[in-house]
């Protein structure tokens, strides 16, 4: 983590990074991810709980939440821990309105094109002199979001979106935060005083390259090993709905891993495995606890040997894609029941966080 977030500043040097850790960090754990992206100028993610656990785990550095508030009680919270709400929405804004608590730092966003959250473009001096006038708002800042920046061939192209912005924003003062990691990698002539990076950060590449391409390393690795073998005769099929049936006498492993532990159910045959560092390939259905890859290129192997389902020397969005997803969704999905290594000089990390 630490070395892709070199990576992501590099990419656009003086500006500062709100490293995204929603969704448990992308599934890396948010407390690993507090020391991996210590040295980030901010973390940004959606879950207030998780905000404070941050604060709690002795987190002194901005926290964005880019989804804002979604009660009128969660400012409380937010005023509290000096958490900095995105405001999106009309409603969010008669929340701030009416809060009477200590100001917060306010991030506006506008929708560009992305069509989830945010006010119009045209909307934009309404808002933020609306913003201006209320006593809960200490300083705004403004953001929006990239629908496309790894395609140049799909619109609204990252530019266009950045020129809207821009077109409505001369003479506010205020910061923009704007790049995801596509843009990052793909935008170069984008800039802005704030970097919105996620899963750059965790060693998944954002489309448009592989992530060695990228300069990126994997974070996470999800390894497992056999606990069975058997051999196969031609004819023989393996596991739910018998889709596998060898043509051949092969010798086939069964890892302990599978769709409860966040393994794609609906990764085929022939999606890449590596068993005892061999590259290899899944065979038939993924079950709840198991699933089954050919031993033919690793034929040394046996019970204990060691799998690697993805990460270190499997880019993960190589499986995701033989699955037909995306790394984010395969990170996030792993299970609670999985055990957790941590590696890394923590040392390091605590003396960036000030926390042991
Ligand atoms: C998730 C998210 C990001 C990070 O996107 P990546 O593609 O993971 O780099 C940035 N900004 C917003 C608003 C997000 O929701």
């Amino acid at each position: 983590m630490r070395a892709n977030l070199s990576r992501a500043r590099a990419a656009m040097p003086g500006a500062k990074v709100w490293a995204v850790v929603k969704a448990d960090a992308y599934g890396h754990g948010l407390l690993n991810a507090m020391r991996g992206l210590a040295f980030a100028d901010g973390l940004s993610l959606v879950e207030l709980d998780r905000a404070v656990q941050l604060r709690e785990a002795g987190w002194r550095k901005p926290l964005m939440m880019m989804e804002g508030m979604f009660d009128p009680a969660d400012l409380d919270t937010m005023a509290g821990l000096a958490l900095q709400p995105v405001v999106h929405n009309d409603e969010q804004l008669a929340m701030l309105a009416s809060f009477a608590g200590p100001a917060l730092d306010v991030h506006l966003k506008i929708n560009t094109g992305m069509n989830r959250l945010g006010f119009r473009p045209e909307r934009l001096h309404e808002v933020f002199g609306r913003l201006r006038g209320m006593r809960a708002v200490r300083t705004i800042a403004l953001l929006t979001h990239f629908a496309n920046a790894d395609n140049p061939q799909s619109a609204p192209s990252a530019e266009l979106q950045w020129q809207r912005l821009r077109e409505q924003c001369a003479g506010l003062d205020a910061e923009i935060s704007l790049s995801n990691s596509a843009a990052l990698l793909h935008q170069p002539a984008i800039r802005c005083d704030w970097v919105r990076p996620g899963v750059m950060l965790y060693g998944g590449s954002p489309g448009g390259g592989t992530a060695a391409s990228f300069g990126l390393r994997a974070a996470m690795t999800l390894q497992s090993r056999l606990i069975s073998v058997q051999a196969l005769q031609a004819g023989d099929s393996v596991g739910y709905g018998s889709v596998f049936t060898a043509d051949r006498p092969m010798r086939i492993g069964i890892v302990a891993c599978g769709y409860a532990d966040g393994y794609p159910r609906h990764a085929p045959t022939g999606t890449p495995v590596l068993v005892d560092g061999v590259r290899t390939r899944l065979l038939g259905r993924v079950s709840m606890d198991m699933l089954a890859v050919d031993l033919t290129p690793a034929p040394g192997a046996a019970v204990g040997t060691p799998v690697v389902l993805w990460g270190d020397g499997l880019p993960i969005d190589e499986v995701a894609e033989a699955a037909g997803t995306i790394s984010y969704e395969l990170m996030c999905a792993i299970a609670p029941r999985v055990r957790r290594e941590v590696r890394g000089d923590l040392s390091i990390m605590a003396a960036a966080t000030g926390h042991a």
